[in-house]
């Protein structure tokens, strides 16, 4: 296929914010595109060269790509520098020079997909000496055979910054709209679909389940081109991540109890982070819930695995807790977040802040898929297979009860051990990967906070220079747009000592930062931060129409993915409540 066939769709995509018409677009894309094309365009339409479940990134720094723009061109640094503190967006910046360049040039061929591919992954791949130089080459080579709309999506992409905002839901309708066999009326005029919808519903349930499985749409449009049975064949395999099943919240036992039914299996909700731990071929690994491997730096998790869980493969779901070795009192999550980026003295570091695993779920054992089984049936299975030892490995403790009073007396006996409050499961529900279905409902004793992801910052004057301070938050929305809602420097500390520091805070944001402009930088979605605050207010200000009052950072949380981070629809849902009250 052509590059600039896809590009004509990422344009259409674009211009619009209506998911039915994105979805449109896509499925009439997917439908031209041959069997050996549909893995390169279903990653690149969003703007990505691995399947959702490969953490690996492009990497690319903006002043590569300047540099690039630069040897395609001809077109001076300075003045491209000028042009990009100007547009502020180097695929612009690229779209524009190639365009001046280009009056004087023939397109003699067209750029194909394949080739744009074929480099972009060759970037990942470099490194060591004179990676820069051939970055900067491979780069420069498709700049140069580029017409000036490809060279824009040419360089978001290697910047890993598309602004297509494509959701999973999106992509996944887009596939039953293309290789499905269900009628899809698409009325252009009026953007709506006329289906017959128990029938749709069905099919969209099939290719979910499909994605639940593989983490990766570009199997699931390949097998939904050849057919149901096809993606019925697609299965769990350990050792590829899939994603964690999120929690909904809840402000009353009453209220847990109202969303998953009775009786509940109410656990105790431990302060640590998910972990989610495969076993396969004799081998072990153990994943965050942004499904980042961190196996090296949980060598006594992987002992514990090994030594304590009967089986030759499985996925299990877990909270890691950790805990003082000197007086066995259980930590908060802030003492062991730094063991997830620890790259030196693991050994040293897991003396001092071990973990403990509370296990609390089995999604795959043996060769069987689970994720269908009731969840009473995977608890008792746990049960079995877990040789428990306090301070290595638990089986989260458990109550299951239809009686609110006993309910209520085990999530204060939680409370009182120091944990954050519990958890109310269906006992008979299924294991949504990525979704947050009310399965799984948490209740807190604290005030809630909200996760939201740093996408700005201003670089901090006199005894804060040096320092990125007043970092800009956001949330998502459902097609992944990141809308901001205001700005925080609050609970961020000058000296380490004392918690997350402005220090650690700017090295964590430095290799993200986007762009600059004097003391503004704009930063690429990537750190969360746990937000306290007094109250949501609505707020024109800000893209997404609300705003914090009184808002203080309480913690980074490493552990998870930006766009795991609150969704627009959770705002305003804690703000509707709040205007109840
Ligand atoms: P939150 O992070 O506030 O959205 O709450 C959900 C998180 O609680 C999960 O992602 C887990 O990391 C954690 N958690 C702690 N204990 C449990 C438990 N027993 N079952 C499920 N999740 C738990």
């Amino acid at each position: 296929m052509k590059y600039s066939d896809l590009v004509d769709v990422y344009e259409k995509i674009e211009s619009t914010s209506k998911r039915l018409e994105k979805t449109h677009y896509i499925s009439e894309l997917l439908k031209k595109t041959s069997a050996e094309d549909i893995p390169t365009i279903t990653l690149l339409i969003r703007g990505r060269l691995f399947p959702d479940w490969d953490k690996r990134k492009i990497g690319v720094a903006s002043k590569l790509v300047l540099k690039a723009i630069n040897t395609a061109s001809g077109a001076g640094i300075p003045a491209i520098e000028n042009m990009w503190k100007e547009i502020g967006d180097l695929g612009l910046v690229a779209e524009k020079v190639i365009d001046n360049k280009s009056q004087s040039t023939l397109f003699s061929f067209s750029l194909k997909v394949a080739k744009v591919f074929s480099n972009l992954r060759k970037l990942t791949k470099i490194e060591g000496i004179g990676s820069v130089d051939r970055k900067t080459q491979l780069i420069a080579e498709l700049l140069s055979s580029a017409k000036p709309k490809e060279a824009k999506y040419i360089v978001r992409t290697v910047l890993e910054d598309l602004r297509v905002g494509i959701g999973d839901g999106t992509m996944r309708d887009s596939i039953v709209w293309a290789y499905m066999s269900v009628r899809v009326g698409y009325d252009a005029e009026a953007i709506s679909i006329d289906v017959d919808r128990e029938e749709y519903n069905k099919v969209v349930e099939i290719v979910q389940s499909a994605y639940d499985k593989s983490n990766d749409f570009s199997a699931v449009a390949l097998a939904a081109k050849k057919g149901v049975a096809e993606l019925e064949k697609i299965s769990l395999i350990p050792g590829n991540p899939i994603k964690v099943m999120l929690a909904q919240k809840v402000t009353s036992m009453e209220e847990g109890f109202e969303k998953v039914g009775s009786p509940a299996v109410i656990e105790y909700k431990y302060d640590g982070f998910r972990m989610q731990i495969h076993k396969f071929k004799n081998q072990i690994k153990v994943l965050t819930r942004r499904l980042e491997d961190v196996t090296k730096q949980f060598p006594e998790v992987v002992d514990y695995v090994k030594e304590r869980v009967e089986g030759k493969s499985f996925i299990i779901d877990c909270e890691a807790v950790g805990f003082d070795p000197k007086t066995d009192k259980y930590l908060v999550f802030q003492h062991i977040s730094q063991r997830i980026r620890r790259k030196y003295n693991i050994e040293e570091l897991a003396k001092k802040l071990p973990i403990e695993l509370n296990v609390f779920d089995v999604l795959f054992y043996n060769g069987e898929n689970l994720l269908n089984k009731p969840l009473k049936e995977r608890r008792e299975l746990l049960e079995k297979i877990i040789k428990e030892e306090k301070f290595k490995i638990i089986v989260s403790k458990k109550l299951v009860t239809s009686n609110k009073a006993e309910a209520t007396k085990f999530y204060e006996e939680s409370v009182k051990k120091g944990n954050e409050g519990v958890m109310l499961k269906s006992i008979d529900s299924p294991y949504k990967p990525g979704s947050r279905v009310g399965f799984m409902v948490k209740l807190k004793s604290e005030m809630d906070t909200l996760d939201l992801v740093i996408v700005g910052a201003e670089w901090g004057e006199g005894k804060r220079s040096g320092w990125l301070t007043s970092f800009t938050l956001a949330c998502i929305d459902d097609d992944g747009n990141y809308l901001e809602m205001g700005k925080v420097g609050t609970g961020v500390k000058e000296k380490p000592e004392e918690g997350l520091s402005f220090g650690e805070l700017t090295e964590m944001l430095k290799p993200h930062i986007k762009q600059e402009k004097g003391r503004e930088v704009i930063i690429k979605p990537e750190i969360v931060l746990e937000i306290k605050f007094e109250e949501i207010q609505a707020s024109p200000t800000y893209s997404s129409g609300y705003a914090l009052r009184f808002p203080r950072v309480v913690q980074a949380r490493e552990d998870r993915r930006p766009d795991e981070c609150s969704t627009l629809d959770m705002v305003k849902e804690e703000f509707e409540k709040q205007k109840k009250k």
